[in-house]
């Protein structure tokens, strides 16, 4: 069997925020790859560098140090799509505008980028929603909309930053199963990352974030003395 295409590559890459004494590293050297396929999960407290590393993946960060590498990804828009933790649709445009506005930014013909829209509405069962302005939704109905505005770019690859994390837990479930269904319909890799250990048993494989340190199966963690002298349990 050949290995599947590697999407990102991070090789010790890093990132520090700030400079001088007041400078934070919310990721250390993180060594991992995605491949098309993967399902993974990135666990973690709060402030553990989950978000950074996600931005680092997407290219919505660069490393200060470090590389990370996309060997399998064409260059321009609508290779990886990115669902964030909060609100982020458009308060203007109704669902169906901000389902398509990533494809209308991209070039798409508005008439070709609505349908492409409503086929990504449906699949998350948010057709019903589709003239609906972002006020009148539930944090649920968001979080599909939000979805389905990934989906419908196709991208080889979708990261999302603790989409359930503003949801309660039957409302997060639901969000993560629309997540998973949604990346084997168009064929995408996907990457959640979340404190919630029961969004994290969804996926497949499970990497752990710690004090911006990454740990992944073939990564194991590199405490530093001063962590493993804090008696960390976890
Ligand atoms: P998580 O997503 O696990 O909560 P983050 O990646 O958001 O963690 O943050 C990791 C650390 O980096 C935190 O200490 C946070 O305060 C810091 N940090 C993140 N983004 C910035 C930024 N833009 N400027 C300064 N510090 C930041
Ligand atoms: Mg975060």
């Amino acid at each position: 069997m050949s290995t599947p295409d590697v999407l990102v590559r991070c090789q010790d890459a890093a990132r520090t925020f700030g400079q001088g004494p007041a400078a934070v590293v919310a990721v250390h050297g993180a060594t991992c790859e995605v491949h098309a396929g993967d399902r993974i999960a990135i666990t973690g407290p709060s402030g553990s560098g989950k978000s950074t590393l996600l931005h680092l993946m997407a290219a919505l960060e660069r490393p200060t140090t470090g590389s990370v590498s996309r060997p399998s990804l064409a260059d321009g828009p609508g290779q990886i799509g990115v669902v964030f933790q909060g609100p982020s649709l458009v308060p203007a445009l109704d669902v169906a505008e901000n389902a398509a506005l990533p494809l209308v930014l991209a070039g798409v013909p508005e008439d070709r980028a609505r349908r492409r829209a409503m086929e990504a509405l449906a699949l998350v069962a948010a057709a019903d929603l589709a003239t609906k302005l972002p006020e009148e939704l539930s944090g649920g109905q968001a979080q599909r909309v939000a979805v389905a505005r990934v989906i419908a770019l196709a991208p080889r690859l979708v990261l999302a930053d603790e989409p359930t994390g503003q949801l309660d837990r039957a409302t997060g479930r639901h969000i993560v199963d629309v997540l998973l269904s949604a990346a084997d319909t168009i064929g995408a890799a996907l990457v959640v990352t979340t404190h919630d250990p029961t969004v994290a048993e969804r996926l497949g494989v499970r990497w752990a974030m710690h004090e911006g340190r990454l740990q992944t199966a073939s990564e194991p963690l590199r405490r530093s003395p001063a962590t493993v002298s804090r008696g960390d349990t976890s």
